[in-house]
This record gives C-alpha cells, structure tokens and sequence, in this order.
C-alpha cells in the first residue's frame, strides 16, 4: 500500500516537472501568436447564421522604430486565413470623428488610398471606389456594415483591431469592422514622425479585412502585414511582394 502510494506521488511529481518545463521551453515568437484571438463565437450572432468571429489586435512595439526592417529572405511572409470574400465589390463605411482634430476629406481620402493599394495588386474588383461616410457607425457590431472607425479599445499598447466574420461552413467573409485606438495621436507621419500614420496602418488592416493574418516573425518585419507598427512608420503604406502574393492567391 505505501509503495503504492509513493509510486504515484513519483508519477504526479514527474508529469508536474514535465509541464512546467514544457511550458518554460514555449517560444516568445509564440506568444505572439496568441495576439490574434482565437476564433470564437459571437455571442451576437444566433447560431442559424454559423458565423465565427476573429480579432486581430494590432500592438505597439517600442523598439520597433529604431530597427530596420529585413528583407524577408526564406520564409514565406503572408499567412491566409482561410476565409474570404465571395462578392465584390466590398463596400465600407466610415465615420470619421477623431480626437486629432483630422478633418473629414483627410480622414476618408486616406482610408480610401489605403483600400485602392490593394485594390490595384488584385484582378478582382475588391473595395468600392465608392465609401459611405456616416458619424454614427460602431465598431463591433454584426450590422452588414462593414465600419471603420476611431475609438478606446481597452487594453493599453492596442494601435489598431479589426474583427472579422465569416460562415464556418463557406469559409466566406461577410462583414469586417475596424477600431482605430484613441490612445495614440493619428495623422501624417510623413509630415510628422511623432504621429501613428493613418494610412500605415489602415493599409495593414485592411489585408486583415480581406483575409490574411498577421507575421511576427523578424524575417518577415519589412511586409505590410507584419504585426507590430509604431509611431512615424510609413512602411506599411506600400505591399510587399508577399503581400500581393497571399492577394493573388485568394483573389487573382
Ligand atoms: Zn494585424
């Protein structure tokens, strides 16, 4: 009987050392990975529609601006979701209150620079060149508007997060909507260095709106869907080649 007892003690003590250790020997590069949530359902949604919702949250990254990106080398440098939009083209709307004394015209002529940088890399017609401009629009809420907005997402270091839906069985993207985090100051930063570019970013949130994921590893820092950003970058403004490249592999 005591042998018995000791032998499970050894047994649970073992299994207890393993998992300690294998969680001591998980990557950082892997945390990273958990950035973007895991898909789950909204609880907005009835079940019916079978609709799946993912976050991607977008983060600061305070050593970011002082490194040069890399040339993406031997890794590839996009990463499909695995859903897509099925019916083009994708309207968007927009409301374009801020804290940063933005005007409107700058605002959506900005969004709408960064929807057409995709938009020509693809032989789908994939954004409207047409945009809706409404001050009421929310983010986070399943409405078939597809919103982009500024606002306090509440968790701190956040620069930017777009939620997409989509059908669990048609793997067809239905809806998108953007938060634009408050916390940070927006404008130009080719003007100005000490300001989150407003197209930088929107250009790297609207690939997730169209369905790729984001890269966190180094080698792939200099691509537009690399997952951290800062202020004054502009980098993200143009595609790289992987990034037209996982386009053209949904879209043509
Ligand atoms: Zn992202």
């Amino acid at each position: 009987m005591k042998l018995r007892t000791i032998i499970i003690l050894t047994i649970v003590m073992l299994m207890l050392s393993i998992t300690v250790t294998a969680s001591m020997l998980i990557p950082s590069s892997d945390k990273a990975k958990e950035h973007a949530k895991a898909p789950e359902k909204s609880p907005a949604i009835g079940d019916d529609w079978e609709l799946e919702r993912i976050d991607f949250v977008h983060y600061a990254k305070p050593d970011w601006a002082v490194k040069p990106p890399k040339i993406p080398k031997t890794e590839t440098c996009y990463k499909l979701m695995g859903v897509k939009w099925k019916s083009f083209p994708v309207d968007y709307v927009i409301n374009p209150t801020n804290n940063d004394g933005l005007s409107e015209s700058f605002v959506v002529n900005t969004i709408s620079t960064s929807a057409e940088t995709w938009d020509i890399v693809t032989s789908s017609e994939l954004f409207s060149d047409s945009y809706g401009i409404d001050y009421t629009v929310q983010y986070g809420v399943y409405d078939y508007q597809n919103s982009i907005v500024f606002g306090d997402y509440p968790e701190s270091g956040v620069i930017g997060v777009t939620s997409v839906w989509y059908t669990r069985k048609g793997k067809e993207i239905v809806e998108f909507d953007m938060l634009l985090d408050t916390d940070f100051t927006w404008g130009d930063a080719e003007l100005n260095t000490n300001l989150m570019d407003l197209e930088n970013i929107m250009t790297h949130e609207l690939g997730h709106a169209v369905g790729l994921s984001d890269l966190y590893s180094d080698a792939c820092s200099a691509v537009t869907m690399y997952g951290y950003s800062n202020y004054g970058e502009i980098s993200k403004r143009s595609l790289e080649q992987p990034d037209i490249t996982g386009l053209q592999e949904m879209y043509g």
